[in-house]
């Protein structure tokens, strides 16, 4: 009963953050298509799981009955990353794959046409998966498909649901969830389209004419939708309702405005004790900030830079052996991260891991593997947002969220933040009740991808008490950390975690 009455409390923020996570699932998963071991890709590989040079994998969600599977390749003229859910149904797992095979032609074609026009056209094609479950044990998959064809081009996003009754293997659409009934559909448009209008990321940006077309109560417009125990989510295309805004519009309609329309199923439970209005009116006011900051490359976090003037004489005299902080942002990955733990635990190094609580969530199991073998867990935020353009609210939800399950899946404490970006301000200090850990040694690993760059610029520029930025995400950051530890070892460093690097210096 304590959870639910919180949850219904922040069923605004919850709407947010899930809203949030789609556009950050995709630019995280951007970054990690990148790096994995390149192979030509073509459309007969499709099928051909065990024979293909593409990468396939198949895991175990945190979704009873949802496995996770992933296909990446990094072939340079038509890299891809594409995840998606499968269940034991086969007409699920079907429908699923033939829209994951049409986007994957689709994308292969589009390359072949620019190609013709510009030789050195390159694509990117990213396909990541959000699973919204409902009380009644339905599933909302809300895929995320982002495509572009050169570094300026700002692409494309695409976001399509499907859904699974795990038990009897059935789909449902909303026609279900308003049982077919059109004057339900009716007050459905009246309801999205009211909610359009209030939301402020829309303001100035909507195209009066289209807004209307796309939100007829026709049962079309409404095919891309989720629904959880708070909300129903409804997710329009790119430049139909609204123009320059980041990504598709997703609007949505909370579970008390169309419970009276709702199918029996999906009808919330009655027992709930309503909620006060004030607190409502506040987490409305965080719904309807901007999200447009998940989007941005977290690469630009080099342009932050913190200057550590600290000279070498705080070397203290009871150690001959200098420390080095080794950090790692924007993981867990399952490959990359795990294989930095191997790396790490072969030089008996301690490191220190600033996560992504989007990322936490998926990866739990790793992040258990770091916190056994003795690393320092620190919050990344949730979806790797710029806090500095946040309102109050939103920052501290985005740390508090990672601080809260990070524990809730360790057990442990975190003592670390790092702000994305490096960027921080006042406000977001005065936030955060956890110390601020910027670095000195930027390896820039994200941008070159180059295994033998990263220990060349620790070569330049370390020295004792520095802290090193890498990025767990990268296969190159993977395989050129070894040669990076068996150097700062043979120059008398140990490898520390961030905290104990911070009581050594105080
Ligand atoms: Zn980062």
């Amino acid at each position: 009963m304590k959870r639910k009455r919180h949850k219904a409390r922040s069923v605004w923020i919850d709407i947010t953050f899930s809203a949030a996570i789609v556009l950050l699932t995709l630019s995280a998963i951007f970054l990690v298509f990148m790096t994995e071991n390149g192979h030509t890709a073509s459309q007969s590989e499709k099928e051909t799981k065990s024979s293909s040079p593409l990468e396939t994998e198949q895991i175990d969600s945190n979704y009873p009955g949802i496995k996770i599977v992933t296909k990446t390749s990094n072939d340079k003229n038509a890299p891809f990353a594409i995840q998606y859910p499968q269940s034991i149904h086969s007409s699920f797992n079907s429908e699923v794959k033939n829209y994951i095979d049409e986007v994957q032609v689709r994308y292969l074609d589009t390359l072949t046409k620019k190609k013709q026009q510009d030789k050195k056209t390159t694509g990117e094609l990213n396909i990541s998966y959000e699973t919204l479950p409902h009380a009644s044990g339905n599933y909302s998959f809300v895929l995320v498909t982002s495509s572009r064809y050169s570094d300026t081009d700002t692409g494309k996003t695409e976001i399509r649901s499907f859904h699974l009754n795990p038990e009897t293997g059935e789909s449902f659409t909303i026609r279900d969830l308003f049982e077919d009934d059109s004057d339900r559909l009716q007050s459905l448009s009246s309801l999205v389209r009211a909610e359009i209008l209030k939301d402020e990321s829309l303001k100035g940006h909507l195209i009066q004419k289209d807004m209307e077309r796309f939100t007829e109560p026709r049962w079309m417009n409404y095919r891309n939708f989720s629904v959880t125990d708070d909300a129903l989510i409804f997710y329009f295309d790119e430049n139909t309702i609204a123009n320059n805004i980041v990504g598709p519009p997703i609007i949505a309609v909370s579970i008390d405005a169309v419970k009276e329309l709702l199918a029996t199923t999906f009808k919330p439970e009655d027992k709930e004790e309503t909620v006060d209005i004030v607190d409502k009116d506040k987490g409305e006011e965080i719904a309807e900030e901007n999200i447009e900051e998940n989007s941005t490359d977290p690469s630009s976090e080099t342009e932050v830079s913190k200057e550590n003037d600290e000279t070498e004489t705080t070397l203290p005299e009871t150690s001959l052996r200098k420390k080095v902080a080794l950090t790692f942002d924007d993981g867990p990955d399952p490959k990359v991260t795990r294989q930095i733990l191997n790396t790490l635990q072969k030089h008996d190094a301690k490191a220190t891991f600033f996560m992504l609580g989007s990322r936490v969530e998926y990866y739990p199991d790793i992040v258990n593997e770091m916190m056994e073998a003795g690393h320092e867990l620190g919050n990344h935020t949730w979806t790797h947002a710029d806090l500095t353009k946040l309102g109050p609210d939103r920052v501290a939800k985005e740390i508090e969220k990672t601080s809260a399950i990070i524990e809730e899946v360790t057990g442990q404490k975190v003592e670390a933040f790092r702000p994305p970006y490096g960027a921080v301000n006042d406000a977001v200090h005065n936030m955060t009740g956890l110390p601020i850990i910027l670095w000195d040694v930027d390896t820039l690993d994200w941008k070159y991808r180059d295994s033998a760059r990263i220990l060349q610029v620790v070569k330049e520029n370390v020295k004792d008490g520095s802290i090193i930025l890498m990025h767990d995400i990268h296969q190159s950051t993977a395989d050129g950390l070894d040669a990076v530890l068996t150097y700062l070892s043979n120059e008398g460093y140990d490898f520390v975690t961030v905290k104990e690097l911070e009581e050594t210096s105080s």
